[in-house]
């Protein structure tokens, strides 16, 4: 063997030894890190405008992948792989897309290897996606949602910092057993507290009634509780064999209402109404005498309320009892109907309905 073969063996040598001393702890941290699967169903934080300073813009613009890329640095908190489910503004969130969801997530949850789940989504209609999922995803793992109220091209777009938190959150293993969690704004809500409170600013998710589950600065989480009501692998509610879903329609009570909206909602089929009271639950004699004769016949008749924050009590200023009628309590109107929906999935009995409130 020659002197330059030698030269050139012991050059390649060392290359290789350097290379595998580099290498092998970004193997080694990225085998040791949790795995969290991101499901991406679109929203602001997809969204995209053609300034950066402008108000307009289109939901669901940018797919999974450039999600994940815009946030590299949560991938020193998880393996990070993606799915695209939907790329939709959530206002146009719909049964297909949430039947489809919740059965992905059920599959990932069920993979050992998977630590916990992220959906990203809009802001519209997440405290609904994360409701029903509270109610029919059967495990203690991390599923966490997130979202943006600004675009993804916005000057100070919050989409990443949320995502990263999110990332933290279902990675973290004191998350488990909490509900299906919703990370916004470096707060950690329970679906069943949160609620959207303001149409456009970043502090507009407000858990009014029971509080916070935690805080998140830059990925460190800090967890003050559980959820109250029953969740996830405690709930009994289960989408195996459901197809479809009942329609429930949601009223609001106004000044002067009579009852032909609610006469309209069961004659298009609702098998179940949720009234959007005025007050602790209220509406007007003619809307009540309407409601309750649509209970007689069978139609669920659930009372929240149009008010922001309290709750709405059984018997209290309406007879509960001789109308046949549910209470929400905790519930607002847009969880009250998802709690109904599934509810009515297993039972049209009143009483049966009012202690699923009760619990959940
Ligand atoms: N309309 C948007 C959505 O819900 C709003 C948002 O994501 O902030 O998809």
């Amino acid at each position: 063997m020659s002197r330059r073969h030698i030269v050139s063996l012991l050059f390649i040598g060392i290359l290789t030894l350097v290379t595998a001393v580099e290498i092998a702890p970004a193997r080694l941290a990225a085998q040791t890190l949790p795995t969290v699967v991101v499901l991406a169903t679109g929203g602001t934080i997809a969204g995209a405008a053609a300034s950066d300073v402008q108000a307009g813009y289109t939901s669901g613009q940018v797919g999974v992948d450039q999600l994940l890329a815009a946030v590299p640095q949560a991938k020193k908190l998880a393996n990070l792989r993606g799915e695209q489910i939907s790329n939709i503004g959530s206002q146009d969130m719909n049964d297909e897309v949430w039947l489809k969801l919740a059965k992905r997530v059920n599959e990932l949850v069920a993979m050992p290897d998977v630590a916990g789940v992220v959906i990203t989504h809009g802001t519209d209609t997440i405290e609904e996606t994360a409701y029903f999922l509270n109610l029919v995803v059967k495990s203690r793992k991390p599923v966490v949602l997130t979202a943006a109220m600004r675009p993804s091209t916005a000057l100070s777009a919050d989409g990443p910092l949320n995502f990263y938190n999110a990332v933290a959150v279902a990675a973290n293993k004191d998350a488990a057993g909490r509900g299906v969690l919703v990370v916004i704004n470096d707060w950690i809500h329970g679906a069943a507290s949160l609620t959207k409170t303001s149409t456009t600013a970043v502090q507009t998710f407000m858990s009014p009634l029971s509080g916070l589950i935690g805080t998140v600065a830059y990925g460190q989480a800090d967890f003050y509780r559980g959820p109250v009501g029953r969740h996830t692998s405690d709930s009994e509610f289960s989408l195996n064999g459901v197809t479809a879903l009942p329609r429930v329609d949601i009223i609001m009570a106004y000044e002067n209402m009579d009852g032909a909206l609610i006469a309209g909602a069961a004659a298009a089929g609702a098998r179940g109404i949720v009234i959007a009271g005025v007050g602790n639950g209220n509406m007007t004699q003619a809307a009540l005498n309407a409601l309750a004769e649509q209970a007689s016949k069978g139609v669920a008749c659930v009372r929240a309320s149009r008010v922001a924050t309290g709750r709405v009590g059984r018997n209290v200023e309406v007879d509960d009892d001789k109308l046949g009628l549910v209470a929400s309590l905790d519930l607002n109107p847009q969880k009250a109907r998802v709690l109904l929906r599934l509810a009515l999935t297993k039972t049209k009995d009143t009483k049966q309905i009012q202690k699923y409130f009760d619990q959940y």
